[in-house]
């Protein structure tokens, strides 16, 4: 482990949840643009050893349109948009057989997960995917992330998987991001240029100068480049999650960096749910309101979950997903939340028990009209 980690425990072991980030460098094989097997096979005993000890891993993998140009035999160079993304309808394939097959070994499922800019800055698609991923989660599967390259125009697009990887640890409030790539890690001068560069192993503020320095070195850097890691390290940080950014071509890189290989951590200062909860408190402006009886906000200051059963009045008009006021019977303003449910099922579901909920609006889309970590309570 990195020395300068020692009096703060292992960022990476200690993390419940983890996003794990592949460059298309790693995975595929430059001469032939074929998978990296044997690369790949050890990466796998990796996460699932990580699973096995109890964490949730999500896989954020490229390569999708570098295996499938070498698949449909496009030329190099520059392809137009619909080639590539016609690539990336095949390689996307081949990569979730491939994950399929390498987990498989080790007993771990996998569920393939494509994501759209839409799907983590829009509020009602993010709680769906968040949920979408969590349920994942909870059966111990390993979800396989990457963008959907084959609608995602130009204009809208994450367009490196750096940033899509940082989204996904954000939406999911995860502990720790992990970009494994073909650089060791940050370093306070360009170490292509400057023979006494020397790497940064840990960095709690991304300072202008860091900015400077990752601009700089772009193009010593390949594809993504250190800007990208930057602004994922970045969304991160106000995220309350962890960064490392280490080198992926050896065998075995979760567990070389474990064993004090060199990489640089980004190291907020606070948790994941404390940062979501002050987004939610601080920059959100209610839609609506939601009246609760006094068993309820008992139940709310206590830590718990607003159930429609203790709802008794919907004020305003919401969709779901949207911020909203809890007041309480006396009308006093005591919580701030992310609702599960638009303001009409909202006046249909109120004051039933969470098992009537289907009967009421035709499906079920959770027991919580406010899930207790989408709420923050307003005098604390
Ligand atoms: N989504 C792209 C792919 O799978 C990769 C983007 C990136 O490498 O950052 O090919």
């Amino acid at each position: 482990m990195n020395t300068d980690l020692k009096h703060q425990g292992d960022p990476l072991k200690d993390a419940s949840r983890v996003v794990v980030k592949i460059g298309s460098s790693l995975l595929i094989d430059k001469d032939n643009g074929e998978l990296n097997r044997d690369w790949l096979e050890s990466l796998a005993g990796e996460l699932a050893a990580m699973i096995g000890r109890g964490q949730q891993v999500m896989l954020v993998s490229s390569g999708a349109i570098a295996l499938g140009r070498a698949y449909l035999n496009m030329e190099s160079g520059n392809l137009r948009l619909d080639e590539y993304q016609a690539a990336a309808a095949s390689g996307q394939i081949m990569l979730a057989h491939a994950y399929q097959e390498l987990m498989g070994k080790h007993g771990i499922k996998v569920a393939q997960v494509l994501l759209t800019p839409d799907d983590t800055e829009n509020r009602r698609r993010y709680l769906n995917a968040r949920s979408t991923l969590e349920t994942l989660l909870e059966r111990g599967v390993l979800p396989v992330v990457n963008e959907n390259d084959t609608v995602a125009t130009q204009e809208i697009r994450y367009g490196d998987n750096d940033r899509l990887a940082a989204r996904v640890a954000e939406m999911v409030s995860a502990e720790c991001l992990v970009l494994l790539s073909d650089v060791d890690g940050f370093y306070d001068a360009d170490p292509t240029t400057q023979s006494d560069a020397s790497l940064i192993p840990v960095i709690r503020e991304i300072t202008p100068e860091l900015a400077k320095l990752a601009g700089a070195s772009r193009t010593a850097y390949g594809s993504g480049g250190m800007a990208t890691k930057l602004a994922a390290a970045r969304i991160c940080m106000l995220a309350g999650t962890s960064t490392l950014i280490a080198n992926g071509h050896t065998s075995a890189p979760l567990g070389a960096v474990a064993d004090g290989g060199p990489c640089t951590w980004f190291l907020p200062s606070r948790t994941p749910l404390a940062a979501r909860k002050q987004w939610i408190a601080g920059t959100l402006t209610p839609g609506g309101s939601l009246v609760i009886d006094t068993g309820a906000e008992t139940a709310l200051r206590k830590g718990g979950s607003l159930l429609p059963v203790g709802v008794r009045e919907v004020d305003g008009s919401f969709e779901r997903g949207d911020a909203v006021l809890i007041v309480s019977a006396e009308g006093q303003n005591i919580a701030h939340g992310l609702v599960a449910y638009d303001s009409d099922e909202a006046r249909l579901i109120m004051g039933a028990r969470s098992q009537e909920i289907e009967n009421r609006i035709g499906y079920q889309g959770g027991d919580e009209i406010v899930h207790r970590d989408n709420l923050v309570l307003l005098d604390k």
